[in-house]
C-alpha cells in the first residue's frame, strides 16, 4: 500500500525549536513571554495597515472575544456566513446569542452580498437589528470584500473577519486579516502555518487590542490583590508555542507559494477534465490556497471520486457543511439560495499542504486521471 496522502499537515520551516528551546533555557514556560510578543510583534509587521495582535489559545477564542468586545450577549442577533467551519458560528451560541445565517455566491463561494443586504433589511423590519456580521475567507479565497463592507458600513453593522484560512491572502493587495473592524486569525495544526493550536485577534483599535488582552487573561484589575470588576477567559497563548510561531512566520510567504503553486500544477493537469471544475482568482484577489477545491458535475461523482481516493489512500473531503443544513442550527434563521447547499454536494478538498512531494502530487493526479478514465 502507498502511503497515506493528507488533505494538509504541519510544515515546520526549522527555526522553530531554536525559540522553544529558548522557552526553556529562560524558564518561559507559561501563557506569557518573549516568544508571545514577538509572534505578536511579527504578525503585526506582516499584516501591516498598523494592525494590534494578541494572541490567544485558538481561532475559536478570538471569535469569543470579538463578539464579547462588540457587547453581544443574550438574544442579539449576529450574522454569519453559512458556508464555514463551525467554529466561526459556535461562538455566538457561548453567549446566548443567535445566529443568522447567509448564503454564499458562485464567484469566491463566500456570503453573498444581496443576501446579506436582504437579512439586514428582514431582521430591521422584524426590530432585530443584528449587532455584528461574521464573514469568512473561505480555503483562502477573499470574499467580496469591497460590495461587503459597503453593506456592512451603510448600515452601520461592524463586520469580524474570520481570516483562519487565509492569512497570506489579499484583496487589492491589501492582507486579509486586516479587512474586520476585528479580525481572527487560526494556526491550528491544518492551517497555512500552525503553533499546534492557537489564534489571534486582529484590530487597529490600541484601547480594543488591550481590551482584548485583558479579556484574555482573566480579566484581572489593575491592583495588588486579585480584584475582579469583570468575567474574564484563560485564552492567551503559551510562550512554547508562540516559539513555534515565531518560526513559521519566517516561512510564511514560502508556504503561500507553495501552496499556490499546488493549486497551478493541479489545475493546468485536471482543468481539461469535462466533470471538473475550479474557482479561479477574480481580478485584484490572490488566495493563498489553502486548500485546492474544485466542483464536480454531481454529488454521485464527487461521492465517488472522494471514495476511490480513499481506497489508494488518498485524503479528500467534501467542502463545509453550511451551517444551515446542520442539526445544532435547524431552528436559526436563514437567508438561502441553494449555493452553499450545491457546493456541499458537488465540492471537494483534495492534499494541499505545503510539504507535498512532486511525487505525491502526481499520485493524487495519475488517481483523478485514472477515475475519470482519462
Ligand atoms: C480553523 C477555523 C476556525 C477555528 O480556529 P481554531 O484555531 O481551530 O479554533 C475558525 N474559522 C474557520 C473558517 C476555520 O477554518
Amino acid at each position: 500500500m502507498n502511503s497515506k496522502i493528507w488533505l494538509s499537515s504541519p510544515h515546520m520551516g526549522g527555526k522553530e525549536q531554536q525559540y522553544i528551546n529558548k522557552a526553556f533555557e529562560t524558564n518561559w514556560i507559561a501563557p506569557l513571554g518573549p516568544n508571545v510578543t514577538g509572534f505578536e510583534k511579527d504578525l503585526e509587521s506582516y499584516l501591516g495597515m498598523n494592525s494590534h495582535a494578541t494572541a490567544l489559545s485558538s481561532g475559536t477564542a478570538a471569535i469569543h472575544i470579538a463578539l464579547i468586545l462588540l457587547g453581544i450577549g443574550p438574544n442579539d442577533e449576529v450574522i454569519c456566513q453559512s458556508k464555514t467551519f463551525a467554529a466561526s458560528a459556535n461562538p455566538i451560541t457561548y453567549l446566548g446569542a443567535k445566529p443568522v445565517f447567509v448564503d454564499s455566491e458562485t464567484e469566491t463561494w463566500n456570503i453573498s452580498p444581496e443576501l446579506l443586504e436582504k437579512a439586514i433589511k428582514d431582521r430591521i423590519a422584524k426590530n432585530k437589528k443584528p449587532k455584528a456580521i461574521i464573514t469568512v475567507h473561505l480555503y483562502g479565497m477573499p470574499y467580496l470584500v469591497a460590495d461587503i463592507h459597503k453593506i456592512a458600513s451603510d448600515y452601520e453593522i461592524p463586520i469580524i473577519e474570520d481570516s483562519a484560512e487565509a492569512l497570506g491572502s489579499s484583496f487589492s493587495n491589501q492582507k486579509c486579516g486586516t479587512f474586520g473592524f476585528i479580525s481572527v486569525l487560526s494556526f491550528n495544526g491544518n492551517k497555512i502555518i500552525t503553533t499546534s493550536g492557537g489564534g489571534a485577534i486582529i484590530t487597529k483599535d490600541k484601547s480594543l487590542n488591550e481590551r482584548a488582552l485583558f479579556l484574555a487573561t482573566q480579566a484581572r484589575d489593575n491592583a495588588a490583590e486579585y480584584h475582579h470588576s469583570t468575567i474574564g477567559y484563560n485564552y492567551r497563548m503559551s510562550n512554547v508555542l508562540a516559539g513555534i510561531g515565531r518560526g513559521q512566520m519566517k516561512v510564511l510567504d514560502e508556504r503561500v507559494q507553495q501552496r499556490r503553486s499546488n493549486y497551478q500544477t493541479y489545475h493546468d493537469q485536471l482543468n481539461f477534465i469535462d466533470k471538473i471544475a475550479f474557482l479561479n482568482e477574480p481580478p485584484n484577489y490572490k488566495s493563498n490556497r489553502w486548500l485546492t477545491c474544485f466542483l464536480l458535475d454531481s454529488e454521485k461523482t464527487r461521492e465517488g471520486l472522494r471514495i476511490y481516493l480513499e481506497k489508494l489512500n488518498i485524503e479528500s473531503r467534501p467542502l463545509w457543511k453550511p451551517m444551515h443544513l446542520q442539526p445544532i442550527y435547524k431552528n436559526s434563521p436563514a437567508y438561502t439560495n441553494g449555493v452553499s447547499s450545491d457546493l456541499f454536494k458537488r465540492g471537494l478538498c483534495i492534499p494541499s499542504g505545503s510539504n507535498l512531494t512532486e511525487d505525491e502530487i502526481n499520485r493524487v493526479i495519475l488517481a483523478i486521471k485514472m477515475y475519470f478514465r482519462v
